[in-house]
């Protein structure tokens, strides 16, 4: 990963911090209010209700996951997931959504498949992968091309 500032949104006041990848181990703060710098290392739920917040509001990548509780391959593909989100944190964010409990958001996103992945940066989407990628490491790959 080139060293480059990742953008992190303070929760407390909303300003836009630029944190340099060095330093995010570090516990960084917020150089307008002082609070720190959260960021997830491990994915995060969305509903319809926060998914505006966790998608479109978050300034770096996210990697949104349509799953489904009796889908077979997202429960395969979950660890790979997890370590995507612990690996690439503060860069990339892995949000999750239960298609069962959120059907108009599947709805809105055509999903088809279980799972499927949409990549976004700053809210736009770069990449989408409808079904069971072709090996699980596939999705890292696929993932990391667009993390510049
Ligand atoms: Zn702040």
């Amino acid at each position: 990963m080139p060293n480059e500032p990742i953008l992190i949104r303070c929760k407390s006041c909303r300003t836009l911090n630029r944190v340099p990848a060095d330093k995010l181990s570090a516990n960084p703060i917020c150089g307008n209010c002082k609070k720190p710098l959260e960021f997830p290392r491990f994915p995060v739920n969305a509903t319809s209700a926060t998914f505006e917040q966790e998608v479109f509001d978050w300034p770096e990548y996210v990697l949104l996951e349509f799953w489904a509780k009796w889908c077979g391959y997202c429960r395969m593909v979950e660890p790979v997931v997890n370590d995507l989100a612990s690996w690439r944190a503060g860069r990339l964010k892995a949000v999750r959504i239960d298609i069962d409990a959120e059907p108009i958001l599947a709805k809105r996103f055509t999903v088809k498949a279980t799972p499927t992945f949409i990549l976004f940066k700053n809210g736009t989407q770069l990449g989408r992968i409808d079904g069971a990628p072709k090996e699980k490491l596939h999705l890292v790959q696929w993932v990391d091309q667009y993390l510049k």
